[in-house]
C-alpha cells in the first residue's frame, strides 16, 4: 500500500497522484472496509481522507455544524471523528445486526420499508465478523445466543408477545493486548492494504464532478493549505459520515441544480439519530441478580451483553416504533477492576488504585470466580444502575440537512442541521419502560422507578442529543422521488458514484449501525467488483471485436 501524506502545507502540489479505478472518499468503518474488501484485485483504488492519523484541531473544525434544530451534541469530536479510521477511534464497540420488521414497509411508520430484505444481508453480516473482530456475524442477537454460549436460558422468560431477548456483541481486536480492546479501522490500515491501494491523508473531499451523461469524472479534494486538487475516477464512492455525504452531495451542484442526485430535492432529508437515555433507575441494594441475568457474558473471550427488545407483536398493535433496553451502569469511582486494568496497561494510580485493590478484594475474587467459572463478565463496582432505552425515530423528510451560509476554513459551506423528533418516539420509550417495570414485577425481579418524564409522559428530555449514529440523509430506495440511492447504493440517475454508511437506511431500527454499516459496504464492494469486471470484459471485448 502506497501512503501520501498531504497534510503539511505547500507539499500538495509536488506530489504527482496515482491512476485510479475507484476513489473511497473517508477511511471509516465503510471506507476501510471497502477498500479492503478492493485489496489485491486488479483495481487502482484511491482513498481521500481528510483527516490524519493523529487528531488535529484543524480538521476537528472542519466538523463544525451550524445547528438550527433539536439540541445535539455541542462538541463534534464526541461524535464524530474526522481522522483515520473514522468514529472507530472513540466507538464503543457494540455490534448488532438489525432485526427483520427493521427492513418491513409498517403502515404505522410512514417512508419505512427498504427496498433490501433482511434475508439478503446474513452472508454480510457473516463476513462483517472478519472486520469487526466478533465471534460470529449473525445469529446472536435473539434467544439462539443461549446455545450458541451453551448456556441455559433463564427459567422465568419475559412475556414473548411484549419483549424479546437481545444480545449485543462487543468487537474485539485481538491483536491489542488489552483484551477488551475494539477493532479501530486506522489502526491496521496501512498493514491491511494490498499494493493497489493508495491512501491520501490531509485530502479533504469537495465536490463530486460529472460528465453531461450524469457519469462520475472526477473528485475535487482540498489540502489544508487551500490548494484546490482534481482526481479523475469512473468510480466514487462516498464513505464521509452520515452528516457529510449528503453535504457533499448537495456540494457538488452545477448550473441551477441543488446537489448531485438532488433532482427530487431528496438529498439530506429524513435525517435520524437515535434516542438514547435513561428512563428510570434501580436500587443497587437487591439488585444482584437483575444484574447477573442482564449483564455481560464472556464467550470464548468475546463479550456479550443481554437486554431486551420491543416485540414486533406490540409494535403492530400499539404503532410503536423499534426500541431496546440493558442496565446502565454508572461505575464507582473505587471500582476495583477499573484499577486492575490500570495496572495491567502498567499505568496504576498509586496509592489510590492498591488501596481500592485491597478493599474490594471480595468483589475481585467474586468477579474471578464468574469470569473463569460462570464465564460471565467481570461484576463492576457500581455508584448507579439505571434501565437504558434506546429508541428507533420516525422518518420525516422536514428532519435534515442542508448547506449553511457559514464556512469553514476551506471555504466549504457548513451543513446546517434540523433534527427533529416525533411524539411517537416519547410514546415508544414509555411504553417500553412501562413493559418493562410490569413484566420484572411479574417475574419478582427489581422494578425500576420510571424517570418522571416517563412518568408523567412527556417528551423526551431535551438532554438526550444525537448519538453519534447520523442516519438516513441518503436513503435506499426503489425510485428517485422517494430517496438518493438505488439497491446497489449508487446515486439515482448517476452512474459510477456511489454512498456508503448509515446515511443510505431508509430507516434506523434500534440497533448501533456499524455492523449493519460494514456488512452493506462488503455487499457495495462485490458490486463493484462485479460491475468493474463486466466494464472491463466488455472493453476487451470491444477491441477484440
Ligand atoms: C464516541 C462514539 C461511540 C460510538 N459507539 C458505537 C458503538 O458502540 N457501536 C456502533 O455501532 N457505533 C458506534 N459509534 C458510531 C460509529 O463510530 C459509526 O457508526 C461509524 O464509525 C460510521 O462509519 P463510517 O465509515 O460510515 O463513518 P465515519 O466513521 O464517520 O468515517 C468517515 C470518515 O470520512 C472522513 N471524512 C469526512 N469528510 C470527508 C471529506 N470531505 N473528505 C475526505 N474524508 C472525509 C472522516 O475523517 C472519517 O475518517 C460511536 C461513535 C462515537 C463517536
Amino acid at each position: 500500500m502506497e501512503f501520501i501524506d498531504l497534510q503539511s502545507v505547500n507539499r500538495g502540489l509536488a506530489v504527482p497522484l496515482p491512476k485510479c479505478d475507484v476513489c473511497i472518499v473517508g477511511s471509516g468503518p465503510a471506507g476501510s472496509t471497502i477498500a479492503q474488501e478492493l485489496s489485491n484485485t486488479g483495481l487502482r483504488v484511491i482513498i481521500l481522507e481528510s483527516g490524519g492519523f493523529e487528531r488535529h484541531p484543524s480538521m476537528d473544525a472542519l466538523n463544525e455544524v451550524e445547528n438550527v434544530g433539536r439540541p445535539r451534541a455541542p462538541d463534534q469530536w464526541s461524535v464524530r471523528n474526522r481522522i483515520v479510521g473514522g468514529s472507530s477511534h472513540t466507538w464503543g464497540g457494540r455490534c448488532a445486526t438489525f432485526d427483520e420488521i427493521d427492513f418491513e414497509r409498517r403502515s404505522w411508520v410512514s417512508q419505512s420499508g427498504w427496498p433490501i430484505e433482511f434475508g439478503e444481508l446474513v452472508p454480510y453480516f457473516d463476513r462483517s465478523a472478519k472486520h469487526l473482530g466478533l465471534a460470529i456475524g449473525s445469529g446472536f442477537t435473539d434467544e439462539s445466543f443461549w446455545e450458541f454460549a451453551g448456556k441455559k436460558p433463564p427459567a422465568n422468560e419475559v412475556d414473548p408477545a411484549l419483549l424479546l431477548p437481545f444480545f449485543w456483541q462487543f468487537s474485539r481486536d485481538r491483536a491489542e493486548a488489552y483484551p477488551f480492546e475494539y477493532m479501530r479501522f486506522g489502526r491496521h490500515l496501512t498493514q491491511n492494504l494490498g499494493s493497489n491501494v493508495t491512501l491520501l491523508t490531509g485530502a479533504t473531499a469537495s465536490r463530486v464532478l460529472v460528465d453531461a451523461n450524469q457519469w462520475a469524472q472526477c473528485i475535487e479534494f482540498i489540502t489544508l493549505d487551500g490548494c484546490r486538487h482534481m482526481l479523475d475516477a469512473q468510480t466514487i464512492v462516498l464513505c464521509a459520515g452520515g452528516i457529510e455525504n449528503a453535504r457533499l452531495l448537495l456540494n457538488s451542484a452545477s448550473g441551477d441544480r441543488g446537489g448531485l442526485g438532488n433532482g427530487y430535492d431528496q438529498v439530506g432529508r429524513y435525517l435520524m439519530d437515535h434516542l438514547r437515555g435513561p428512563v428510570g433507575s434501580f436500587d443497587l441494594a437487591g439488585s444482584k441478580s437483575l444484574q447477573r441475568r442482564f449483564g455481560r457474558y464472556n464467550v470464548s473471550g468475546h463479550l456479550f451483553r443481554a437486554g431486551l427488545r420491543l416485540s414486533p407483536e406490540i409494535q403492530r398493535q400499539e404503532g410503536l416504533l423499534n426500541s431496546a433496553v440493558w442496565l446502565g451502569e454508572t461505575l464507582a469511582p473505587d471500582d476495583p477492576w477499573e484499577a486492575l486494568r490500570r495496572f495491567a496497561g502498567r499505568n496504576p494510580d498509586l496509592p489510590r488504585d492498591t488501596v481500592n485493590l485491597i478493599k474490594n478484594a471480595p468483589l475481585l475474587f467474586r468477579g474471578l470466580n464468574d469470569y473463569f467459572g460462570a464465564r460471565n463478565g467481570f461484576p463492576r463496582k457500581l455508584q448507579e444502575l439505571t434501565l437504558e432505552c434506546i429508541c428507533e425515530q420516525m422518518p420525516d423528510p422536514d428532519s435534515r440537512v442542508t448547506l449553511s451560509e457559514q464556512r469553514d476554513h476551506l471555504g466549504m459551506r457548513l451543513p446546517r442541521v434540523d433534527w427533529h423528533s416525533h411524539p411517537d418516539e416519547s410514546r415508544t420509550m414509555w411504553r417500553t419502560a412501562e413493559f418493562v417495570s410490569d413484566e420484572f414485577a411479574r417475574l419478582g425481579l427489581p422494578t425500576p422507578r420510571l424517570a418522571e418524564w416517563v412518568r408523567d409522559r412527556a417528551p423526551i428530555p431535551s438532554s438526550f442529543v444525537d448519538v453519534a449514529h447520523p442516519t438516513g440523509t441518503t436513503r435506499m430506495s426503489t425510485t428517485p422521488t422517494k430517496g438518493v440511492v438505488d439497491r446497489n447504493c449508487e446515486v439515482h440517475g448517476v452512474a459510477g458514484v456511489y454512498v456508503a454508511g448509515s446515511s443510505v437506511f431508509p430507516t434506523a431500527g434500534h440497533c448501533n449501525p456499524t455492523q449493519m454499516i460494514v456488512a452493506m459496504a462488503i455487499r457495495l464492494a462485490d458490486h463493484i467488483k462485479a460491475v468493474t469486471r463486466t466494464a472491463a470484459t466488455s472493453t476487451v471485448a470491444a477491441h477484440a471485436g
